[in-house]
């Protein structure tokens, strides 16, 4: 902890992981030696730099930006970019390292990595939007490439930031390089159902989970927090699955609508206006079911449901939180986001019986997507969407099941947590034996 001072994210999600390893180092103590366990902690490289832009009335601001190059055992690094105004090393740590595991999970050639920036791109103009983005890639563009490090988008990166930023790489590197980013728009490379792929990942994962006590999404009550990219496309196919969601969040409250989320407003109000989300109620109207709660003023697990999809941030569903979704009933719960859900609550979940799906492996269905582009687009192909979404639908049931059967082998059946900890630890720590010391 002494040279990680302060980076309380990072030692929470390291913790978690290393709580699971005491039944694997016992069947497989090689995997203490050579200070394996150590190396797998300490990120390969970490980028700090300075980002210089100018906003619209000319005047020159500064943010700090990071790109942590966590493990490449399995494949070049991999892993979104997030631009939000509480990014710090600590953050960025945490979820590289969280990345390189989920990444193991997919099966797919890819190491783990994570970038971004403490910019706040809330109120920004497009242009500055785009300053922002180009000055960012003149200094990210000498560490990434297709073979290298491949990034994504996450919280408040999404198709626009990265065009941006493909545009700059492209100008600098005087290469047409589709393979160096994931989350393109499809007229330039990008690949059919990423936009979807997180949250529809996420639904696969929990209907999996739910199929193992012989039910469904059919008829159940869903509450999903957040409402950028995972959220809407969670709530998408909770739908399509007979499921009802009755609320989403954004960092200003939350919305109850009890006759089912309107996702097509939603969908204009968040992707379109890029709106708060109290706007939903205004055109909704009082009184017919609809009411929006300010944050701050009560917690959206609060709203009795079947079903919790925690999809906007870390840490966001608190111990407290978990006894009151206990108490209403809630069945299962299946993190869109990266660790959303705190330790305590964790514990919770597990000691009343509730299905959880942590992060790593329920929300992996956006990587495996992104590295489905990569394959597109290193042989110059576009796959159909139901081609894709099969690929993804797949993806999500092998890793339900690797999840599910680490757990048993493991003696912790039903133990997802601790099926996907080990089932990735166990994927990069035999790379990285059969690598050397590296
Ligand atoms: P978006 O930026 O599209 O949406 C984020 C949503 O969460 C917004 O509604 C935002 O509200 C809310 N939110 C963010 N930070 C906070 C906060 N501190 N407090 C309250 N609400 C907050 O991001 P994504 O949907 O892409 O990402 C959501 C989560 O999913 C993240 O944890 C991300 O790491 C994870 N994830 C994303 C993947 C992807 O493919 N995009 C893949 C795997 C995981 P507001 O607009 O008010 O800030």
């Amino acid at each position: 902890t002494r040279r990680n001072a302060g980076e309380a994210e990072f030692h929470q999600a390291v913790r978690e992981v290393l709580e699971s390893l005491g039944r694997v180092i016992a069947k497989r103590p090689d995997f203490a030696d050579d200070a394996l366990i150590e190396r797998i902690c300490e990120p390969e490289r970490q980028i700090i730099f300075r980002v210089p832009w100018i906003d619209d009335n000319n005047q020159v601001r500064i943010n700090r930006a990071f790109r942590v190059q966590f493990n490449s055992a399995l494949g070049p690094y991999k892993g979104g970019i997030r631009f939000h105004p509480s990014v710090n090393v600590g953050i960025i740590k945490f979820l590289g390292f969280e990345q390189t595991f989920k990444n193991a999970l997919t099966g797919m050639p890819i190491g783990g990595g994570k970038g971004g920036s403490d910019f706040d791109p809330k109120g920004k103009s497009d242009r500055e939007i785009m300053r922002f983005c180009q000055s960012f890639m003149l200094e990210l563009h000498r560490h990434i490439g297709e073979y290298t490090d491949v990034p994504a988008g996450d919280i408040g990166v999404g198709g626009r930031e990265i065009g941006y930023m493909f545009g700059q790489y492209k100008r600098l590197s005087n290469r047409y390089e589709a393979g160096v980013l994931t989350g393109k728009a499809l007229f330039y490379g990008g690949s059919r159902a990423r936009t979807e792929a997180t949250g529809y990942g996420n639904t696969y994962f929990v209907q999996s989970m739910l199929g193992t006590k012989g039910t469904s999404f059919d008829g159940k009550k869903v509450v999903v927090s957040g409402s950028g990219n995972v959220a809407i496309y969670t709530v998408a196919k909770v739908h399509s699955f007979g499921g009802k969601v009755i609320a989403m969040s954004d960092s200003s409250g939350y919305i109850v609508d009890e006759n089912g989320i309107d996702l097509k407003l939603m969908k204009e109000l968040k992707e379109v206006r890029r709106a708060r989300i109290s706007e939903y109620l205004r055109i909704k109207g009082e009184g017919k079911g609809v009411y929006f709660i300010k944050a701050g003023e009560g917690s959206i697990w609060d709203v009795a449901c079947d079903v919790a999809m925690p999809s906007a941030t870390q840490n966001e569903l608190t111990g407290k939180d978990a006894k009151s979704l206990v108490k209403n009933g809630v069945m299962a719960v299946g993190e869109g986001a990266n660790m959303p859900t705190t330790p305590d609550a964790v514990r919770i979940f597990q000691e009343a019986g509730v299905l959880f799906a942590p992060g790593k492996a329920a929300n992996a269905g956006g990587v495996a997507t992104s590295a489905l582009e990569m394959q597109q687009n290193a042989s110059r192909d576009s796959w159909t969407f139901e081609q894709t979404e099969g690929r993804l639908a797949t993806i999500m049931r092998n890793i339900h099941d690797t999840c599910a059967a680490t757990a048993d082998e493991y003696g912790a059946p039903g133990d997802y947590v601790m099926g996907a900890n080990i089932a990735g630890f166990v994927k990069v720590a035999e790379a990285m034996r059969a690598l050397g010391v590296i």
